[in-house]
């Protein structure tokens, strides 16, 4: 399998998250993507490769572009006001409040954001259009025809809604990669989002929409980030209703529970017949993840990757979350050699 990758994600290093009443170094760091590229070395999964550049285009095909005016120049607006820190929200449109967009920094913070534990810092812009470009080039191979990808995204992207940032994401790269396909030749696309958080940007984008099946596996809202959206009564609106399918999961679930909402996500795919396939790739799942509560262990990785190649779907695989640093590559890898283990349909074998 092809790994798409740039060190361009090293621009996204931000040194403060509001985490427990403290700031600490965010959980979202750097070495995360370099545990991940050298596990892909270590066992030569195939070739990995730079991402050409799409340009602004299909960021903005969807995202607002009053947000990505906002997200180009925060940084520059933040440190013009004087402030020393790195960017923070501290004030929302809460119920009954204007939704008015302010001028000051400080207020377009808070129109833009969805929480407020990832700051932003010098670079953030730069390596979320690179992660974005990732995804991209990943789609891209999917529509040359390759049977499956790995999109080495970072920063992540599935908490990034239409006009929102948070949970450590800035632009969505899997519903980037998404609509970049609908518009360049497949009919319907599907999205598996089986990071431990809910998908919450990815719904709020392909809401409407009935070419998009959204699926997302994850801890149920009531007790996990992040917490307002991810409810198994959200099916969509309009004329996406029935296009999205939530799966909440208590504290303390094991594999067997999360296989079997798997197996009922691969069966609605199967149904839907999407010409290919977006796994939002998060390994926060992992038993000892430090912000998740989840008890996945490495070897159910690997399973679960099999378990998707049975559909014999081009399958893209986007990076999103995965926090415990000292078992992110192999549990990640392990979900990539589960699939193409797994993977005997043609399809597949490109
Ligand atoms: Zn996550």
């Amino acid at each position: 399998m092809d790994t798409i990758f740039t060190e361009k994600h090293h621009l996204r290093n931000s040194k403060t998250e509001l985490y427990g009443g403290q700031l600490v170094e965010p959980f979202e760091r750097p070495s995360r993507a370099e545990y991940i590229i050298g596990r892909v070395r270590e066992v030569a999964l195939g070739p990995v490769s730079a991402p050409n550049d799409f340009g602004i285009a299909p960021i903005a095909a969807v995202h607002d572009a009053d947000y990505l005016t906002f997200l180009q120049a925060a940084w520059t607006d933040w440190r013009a006001e004087g402030f020393k820190g790195e960017a923070m929200t501290t004030v929302w449109p809460a119920r009954r409040m204007s939704s008015r967009i302010p001028t000051h920094i400080e207020g377009r913070l808070g129109y833009y954001s969805l929480s407020c534990e990832t700051a932003i810092s010098e670079g953030t812009w730069e390596a979320a259009y690179a992660s974005a470009q990732v995804a991209l080039t990943g789609a891209e191979r999917i529509r040359q025809g390759a049977g499956s990808a790995f999109a080495l995204c970072r920063p992540p992207g599935h908490h990034a809604a239409i006009d929102m940032y948070g949970g450590y994401c800035f632009l969505n790269n899997a519903a980037i990669a998404a609509q970049y396909l609908l518009e360049n030749g497949a009919a319907r696309v599907a999205i598996l989002d089986v990071d431990f958080h809910h998908g919450n940007g990815t719904q709020d984008i392909f809401d409407r929409r009935d070419d998009v099946l959204f699926l997302s596996l994850h801890g149920d809202p009531m007790d996990a980030f992040p917490h307002f959206l991810g409810h198994a009564d959200e099916i969509g609106s309009g004329a996406g209703a029935g296009f999205t399918v939530n799966y909440p999961m208590p504290p303390g679930t094991g594999f067997e529970t999360w296989r079997a909402a798997l197996s009922d996500a691969l069966s609605r795919m199967a149904t839907f017949a999407p010409d290919v396939l977006i796994i939002s790739l998060g390994v926060d799942t992992f038993e000892t993840d430090p912000i998740s509560f989840f008890k996945l262990t490495s070897d159910d990785f690997t399973t679960y990757g099999a378990d998707i190649a049975a559909l014999g779907l081009p399958t893209l695989f986007v990076m999103e979350g995965g926090y415990d640093i000292a078992e992110i590559g192999v549990n990640t890898v392990n979900v990539l050699q589960g699939f193409e283990s797994g993977c005997n349909k043609p399809s597949c074998l490109t």
